[in-house]
């Protein structure tokens, strides 16, 4: 792709860089090593390496494809596999990670059925659901069984420790009390193993909020880090937490105008069905001069948390490949200009998945 065709997805590796020092550097002060999770951005490798440039002890995605792509690309950080395993795919998880979060019994015989074919050692962490109701043994005798299976009958896993997911269906929070429900059942296990697990793996990006305000109990010592690091927006606009030494603009989106034109912002004729089969409302604001961008929902998804830098630019609509801008308030704006905007996480998995997009590294 020539590297100067739009639309540019810039990413700026030194500001990444910095977001996992810092945040990696806030961790290990608490004894808190740091998966970095890559899927936010679609596993790209580029970007990926900069998770190995600074040191952390996982890289971690929900998705086999973008491990692969990564250990390829000759990154050397032991990989971790963080949605429970398909049954169908335990052969390429063996293969690829190192490392997988699980929950079913029938997974774990299937790990170490392939670890055992390809003469491995595969590590394994059980989930509990603390009451997110997402992934995890809700039964506590249960889990405890399976790790003792693990432990004593499944020779090519080792048991490297107990973690949890909340925040995602539940929206639980991390509180302390949950996450020391997790380090009691990890106690349960290992006083019946008679050794201490390696990891009590503590959530991802939102119990950063409990780690931060103290509370962290001391036994966590792993926590699986994806939009915390890479778009740091989260726990500054949600949990009003101070993250301002974090950058919040390591993703720029860049598009081109295609047309600039004075238009009434009511559609003018008897308004039917859109192409997304919706009946959409219009608020009648006049004529005003708008812009229209060669980017879309192909691209982006929902132009609904798209914003652009200039703050006298509003994102008025979008079809598959172009986006309307108001710009009447936004100075001189001509064809072949371009426009920036901020990335939030939806549409930023879009976006690095998409091969219309020209992505830039800086
Ligand atoms: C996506 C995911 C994470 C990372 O979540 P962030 O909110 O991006 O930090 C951690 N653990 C699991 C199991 C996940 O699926």
């Amino acid at each position: 792709m020539a590297a100067d065709r739009n639309p540019k997805l810039i990413i700026d590796l030194n500001k990444l860089r910095n977001n996992i020092d810092k945040v990696q550097n806030m961790c290990r002060d608490v004894g808190v090593e740091i998966a970095g999770v890559i899927k936010g951005f679609t596993g790209l490798p580029e970007v990926a390496a900069q998770f190995e440039r600074c040191g952390c002890k996982f890289i971690a995605s929900s998705r086999i494809e973008q491990l692969e792509a990564v250990k390829e690309y000759g990154i050397q950080t032991p990989l971790m596999m963080i949605r429970i395993p398909m049954l169908s795919e335990a052969a390429d998880i063996v293969r690829v990670t190192d490392i997988s979060l699980n929950s079913s019994v029938e997974v774990l015989r299937e790990l170490n059925k392939q670890a055992r074919l390809q003469d491995k050692n595969h590590k394994v962490i059980l989930m509990a659901d603390l009451g997110d109701l997402r992934e995890g043994f809700w039964d506590k005798e249960e889990m405890l069984e399976a790790a003792l299976m693990v432990e004593n009958d499944l020779h090519n896993l080792e048991l490297a420790g107990v973690g949890t997911n909340v925040g995602c269906y539940g929206a639980i929070a991390p509180t302390p009390d949950k996450l020391n429900e997790l380090v009691a059942i990890a106690e349960m296990i290992e006083e019946k193993i008679g050794r201490e697990l390696e990891f009590i793996s503590g959530g991802a990006t939102s119990s950063l909020t409990t780690m931060i305000d103290g509370e962290l109990p001391p036994r966590i010592n792993m926590l699986r880090i994806g939009e915390g690091i890479i778009l740091a927006i989260d726990l500054q606009e949600y949990w009003g937490y101070d993250m301002s030494y974090l950058y919040k603009d390591v993703f720029t989106l860049r598009a081109e105008v295609l047309e600039v034109r004075d238009k009434p912002t009511h559609p003018v004729g008897k308004i039917m069905i859109d192409c997304f089969g919706k009946t959409p409302t219009y608020e009648d604001r006049g004529i005003r001069r708008r812009a229209l961008v060669g980017i879309g929902r192909v691209d982006y998804g929902s132009p609904d948390d798209l914003v652009a830098k200039d703050a006298n630019i509003s994102v008025v609509g979008a079809s598959s490949d172009h986006t309307i801008l108001d710009v009447e308030d936004a100075g001189d704006i001509r064809v072949g200009d371009t426009v920036d905007f901020k990335v939030c996480y939806a549409n930023l998995v879009y976006l690095t998945s998409s091969d219309n997009i020209n992505k830039i590294y800086i």
